[in-house]
């Protein structure tokens, strides 16, 4: 175990995890013996991630932001930033809409699997349909307001609040930028000091990362819906992971064309992340280590990846976007609707502040999809449709926001000079 390289121990911990779930499942109490003995196993691994998030961002981005020594070279760098994340995201979303129209997944559901699916949802759906209609009765710069915490506390004790975390690390940034030397040091010292032992902290995490993800696979099977419903939603399914793998596609090149990097150095620095994100559905929780990745593998400076990637994760869903324009698409197909150019146009509008107002947790992109849903004037019902598949897909998209943000971040440092 010890020689072979991190992404492949890991990838031998899900296939493992799968193998080892399928298994037991063919015996009766397979699947207690799993979540009662091998989840929360899993379970500790991510609050393990999750617990580092936090820190982690408040640190760096603190760090990050007060080694800029002037705000031009901050709104130099955020502005390179934000518009390639912006860029990136519409691409995506356009990407989702051009697959869908030419594949027509919603062709592909007939009549009755529609009518039994949309009327017998689960609770569970019931439940995140609920959420998902609470999204929708908020005001037009809800958003906005959402940016500004009241309590630094409460906004670190709320997992779907990185923004808020963001705010208070790059305003605090600041203002160590502009207060004398002789009193930032010894704050910017500490600083330093705490994000080192929190990088420290991730190399321990990551020691039980194939183990880690074996756990998460297993129960993710022995929980997962039936294959009747794969085969029915599975055009669905290969819609979005098409658009998804073109994403990818996209991303070589701009790592090549922009950042001047093979794109197989980048895959191959940067796959412990993206296997990560595929079995905690999380970009948050792989943030740590999409972090030390994209500074100790692809040589982005410190400065930037601690600056970039934290806003990544919680503002740059790629993958999430593309998921909500194709999910829109097919289930107006499946509806029988047909969509004019000028509602696929207000899809890109949508899907795009849609994703950016997903929180980086499983399921997020699910629950913002009822305002696409909203503002194209497709039946909120059509989210029964789609509920069963959401899960491995929302790993597939999670493994497409994190790999984005790593991308960003390369062509970002070259651009100031910051890319070993
Ligand atoms: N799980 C995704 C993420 O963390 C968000 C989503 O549900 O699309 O990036």
């Amino acid at each position: 175990m010890r020689k072979l390289a991190l992404h492949w121990q890991i990838l031998l911990g899900m296939i493992l995890g799968v193998l080892f779930a399928v298994l037991l499942i063919q015996f009766d109490w397979g699947k207690g013996f799993i979540v009662d003995w091998v989840k929360p196993f899993g379970n500790i691994f991510i609050n393990l991630l999750k617990l580092i998030a936090v820190p982690l961002i408040l640190a760096s981005l603190i760090k990050g932001v007060s080694d800029l020594k002037d705000i031009s070279k901050l709104s130099q760098m955020g502005g390179r930033t934000i518009g390639l994340y912006i860029l990136t995201t519409i691409l995506a979303v356009s990407i989702g809409l051009i697959v869908v129209n030419v594949i027509k997944p919603g062709s592909f559901i007939s009549e009755e699997t529609r009518i039994e699916l949309v009327g017998n949802y689960s609770n569970d759906a019931n439940s995140k349909i609920q959420a998902a209609e609470n999204q929708k009765n908020v005001g037009p710069l809800q958003a906005l307001e959402d940016i500004v915490p009241s309590n630094i506390v409460k906004a670190a004790s709320d997992n779907g609040n990185m923004l808020q975390v963001i705010f208070f690390a790059v305003f605090f940034g600041i203002a160590l930028i502009l207060i004398p030397q002789d009193q930032s040091q010894p704050v910017k010292a500490f600083f330093d000091g705490f994000n080192e032992a929190i990088l420290k902290m991730i190399d321990i995490i990551m020691l039980g990362a194939p183990y880690g993800v074996f756990a998460l696979l297993a129960s993710l099977i022995a929980e997962s819906p039936s294959l009747d419903l794969f085969k029915a939603l599975g055009m669905y399914g290969l819609t979005v992971v098409l658009g998804l793998a073109i994403m990818l596609v996209v991303y070589s090149l701009l790592v090549k064309v922009l950042a001047k990097k093979n794109p197989k150095f980048f895959f191959n620095g940067i796959s412990p992340a993206q296997l990560l994100a595929f079995s905690t559905s999380s970009s948050a929780a792989t943030l740590p280590v999409t972090m030390e990745r994209v500074v100790d593998n692809l040589g982005v400076d410190d400065e930037v990846a601690s600056f970039v990637l934290p806003i990544g994760a919680t503002i740059n869903m790629d993958g999430t976007s593309l998921y909500q324009a194709v999910a829109a698409v097919f289930i107006a197909q499946a509806f029988g609707m047909d969509l004019t150019l000028g509602a696929q146009l207000g899809i890109i509008a949508t899907a795009t502040l849609a994703s950016i107002g997903s929180a980086a947790v499983p399921g997020a992109g699910m629950v913002m999809l009822v305002i696409v849903l909203a503002q194209a004037g497709i039946p909120e019902a059509g989210l029964a449709l789609i509920f069963a598949i959401d899960r491995p897909l929302d790993m597939c998209r999670t493994t497409v926001n994190v790999t984005g943000d790593a991308a960003v971040s390369m062509v970002v440092a070259k651009s100031v000079d910051k890319l070993a």
